[in-house]
Order: structure tokens, then sequence, then C-alpha cells
């Protein structure tokens, strides 16, 4: 974790365009599009980046937004967050505490206990198993 190459000529290269697009020049994957929507597995979902463990599949859950959507963090200085006003709207942009790579929005529409909704672009995460 964190020792990988996140300089954008090396981004470039190993990222897939899709995820260079989401994590680099803050873009959003279709909705219901992404691989990690309705993964189940139990373990960590870390930064397609820089591999920053940054939400854990406890708090994940079935939003019906069409991306992978979570109630917090796995610990709060994991994420960091921006306003964002872009596209006509005020919103809370998510960005990777380690790499600064985008990641999504949070939204105060989410479930107990936090009310938060951590909305995700499933391309800027990877998963680990956990044994
Ligand atoms: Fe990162």
């Amino acid at each position: 974790m964190g020792k990988r190459d996140t300089s954008p000529p090396a981004l470039r290269e190993r990222l897939d365009p899709r995820a260079w697009h989401v994590t680099q020049e803050k873009g959003t994957e279709p909705p219901f599009s992404g691989e990690l929507l309705s993964h189940d597995g139990h373990g960590t979902y870390a930064c397609v980046c820089c591999g920053a463990a940054l939400f854990h599949s406890e708090h994940k859950y079935d939003s019906g937004s069409g991306w992978p959507s979570f109630w917090q963090a796995l610990a709060a200085d994991r994420v960091r967050t921006e306003r964002d006003t872009s596209l006509g709207m005020t919103r809370d942009e998510v960005l990777c505490g380690a790499c600064g790579a985008h990641l999504g929005h949070v939204f105060p529409d989410g479930p107990r206990p936090t009310g938060l909704r951590f909305c995700i672009n499933s391309a800027a995460l990877e998963f680990e198993d956990e044994r």
C-alpha cells in the first residue's frame, strides 16, 4: 500500500481508460455499469491508483443509485472531501486521502448510523479479498 508509482505517466500506462478518466479527470462512470456495484465479497476496497485501503465491505450497501455505495470510509482519514460546484450542483467530492484520486461524491442521504452515502465509482476501486 502506498508504494505504487502514482505519477501521471505511470498511471496513464497502468490504468484502463475509464479508471484514468474517473480518477484523474474527475469523471463519472455510467450508472449500473461498474464491475464492483453488486460485488458482495468480504474485504476491502482500495484506491485503484495508489492501493490505499479506503472502504470495507461491511459498510457497503445497495443504495439503488447505480454506483457502489458505502455508509462510511474504512477510517476517517482514508478519504478527504472537497466542495464541488461543477455541473450546476453543490456536492462534496470524495478523494483518496493518500494520493488525491477522484473517487466520487458523498451525500447526506445514507443509512444509519452515519446518514452518509459515499457514492463511489467502481472504476476508482479494486477489491481485496479478506480471509
Ligand atoms: Fe489513492
